[in-house]
């Protein structure tokens, strides 16, 4: 929560739930990442946020891009991103869209699997190539699970194809899951990215490099340790396997880069009980899992939330979104705390939205409108 951000609600007129993001937080958690990993190359995770001014700020301060998808290249470039700064580093792509980022001069692209380094090999010769490897995101709030990488003993045979294909095996990369809470899980990945360094040396091929993920967390209800925490315990886990060849390395911070730097402003739109003798009030809110809260399935991320009652006492509430579907409940297993005093028609601040919320609204889901974003 900053001042800027509290003075542009207090002027705004417009009715409706909002996102507002400070681009001053995003300037300085850059500098963060700068200062906890001096050797290491940002690539800005688009997804959390593609606000343009927040890709143009981040390119103006010299990060580079980990993009998705086209749409995202064509993003990252018209922020002011020369190709070289930009990875394609979804594993999962169509040749077709390969083709295109190759057209765009994109160079950097993550594959995990043969037939992916078979399509690279066709639409983008001569590439630089790193291989995503399985991380099981234990201790992270947001997994990733299994759905992209290889096992660390498949990866030699994956780049050693792409170099016998005429493309240069670059590196590995991980993820250790998004809102990572423990700086130690780079250890054990880091430990299978040396194994297989040194595999493919011995094959006669020298990677350079090392995508070491996001995860990197944002301060929601929960403590999280500083950036800077997690670059020394990257460090040393480098040192630990690397020894004194420690390769490039890149981190791909989404949430940690722009988490902080948004506040969701949202309106309660009723406060009921479902019988008299209920434990728990039910509050509904004009913003739910379908308008940018979708984090909150399964409860996994909790957000802070301050309304103007706060010095009140709280009581346990469910807190819900306001559309006619079911699973637009916001906490409930394990209820949310809130003043005894709250009313029909307060506003409320919903704090760390700044990463994956805007994006994940849906398009006018039962008459709702996206939501609403400012970047000031
Ligand atoms: C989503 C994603 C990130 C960003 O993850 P955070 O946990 O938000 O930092 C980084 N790299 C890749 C490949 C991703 O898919």
């Amino acid at each position: 929560m900053t001042n800027r951000i509290l003075e542009f609600l207090r002027n705004r007129r417009e009715d409706g739930p909002c996102m507002v993001l400070d681009l001053d937080v995003v300037r300085a958690n850059y500098a963060s990442f700068a200062r906890a990993l001096p050797d290491t190359r940002v690539f800005y995770a688009v997804k959390a946020n593609p606000a343009p001014e927040v890709l143009a700020l981040l390119a103006r301060l010299g990060s580079c891009f980990d993009c998705a998808s086209v749409v995202e290249i064509e993003q990252a470039l018209a922020a002011g991103a020369s190709p070289d700064r930009i990875s394609f580093g979804n594993t999962i792509k169509k040749e077709r869209d390969i083709l295109r980022a190759f057209e765009l001069g994109v160079r950097l692209y993550a594959v995990d699997c043969e037939a992916e380094v078979e399509k690279v090999a066709r639409a983008a010769p001569g590439a630089k190539v790193f291989c995503r490897m399985l991380c099981d995101g234990a201790g992270a709030e947001w997994p990733l699970s299994r759905k992209f990488g290889c096992a660390p003993a498949m990866a030699p045979r994956v780049l050693e194809l792409a170099h016998r294909l005429g493309l240069e095996a670059h590196g590995l990369s991980f993820h250790v899951g998004s809102q990572q809470r423990n700086p130690r899980m780079w250890n054990l990945a880091l430990k299978s990215a040396a194994g297989v360094f040194k595999e493919l040396a011995e094959r006669g091929i020298s990677l350079q490099m090392v995508n070491l993920g996001g995860g990197f967390p944002t301060q929601y209800l929960k403590r999280v340790s500083a950036v800077r925490t997690y670059g020394d315990a990257i460090f040393r886990a480098l040192r630990r396997h690397f020894g004194n060849r420690i390769p490039e390395t890149i981190v791909e911070p989404g949430r940690g880069m722009v988490g902080n730097a948004g506040v969701i402003e949202a309106e309660v739109v009723l406060i009921s009980k479902k019988s008299d003798d209920d434990q728990v009030k039910w509050v509904y809110l004009d913003i739910g899992k379908f308008n940018g809260l979708a984090e909150t399935m399964d409860e996994m991320i909790r957000y802070p939330i301050r309304t103007d009652f706060d010095s009140d006492p709280r009581e346990p509430c469910v807190l819900a979104g306001p559309t006619c579907d079911s699973v637009d409940v916001l906490y409930e297993k394990e209820p949310y705390w809130l003043p005894v005093s709250l009313e029909i028609g307060a506003k409320v601040l919903i704090e760390g939205t700044g990463a994956y919320t805007t994006t994940y609204s849906a398009v006018g889901f039962n008459g709702f409108p996206p939501l609403k974003s400012y970047v000031i």
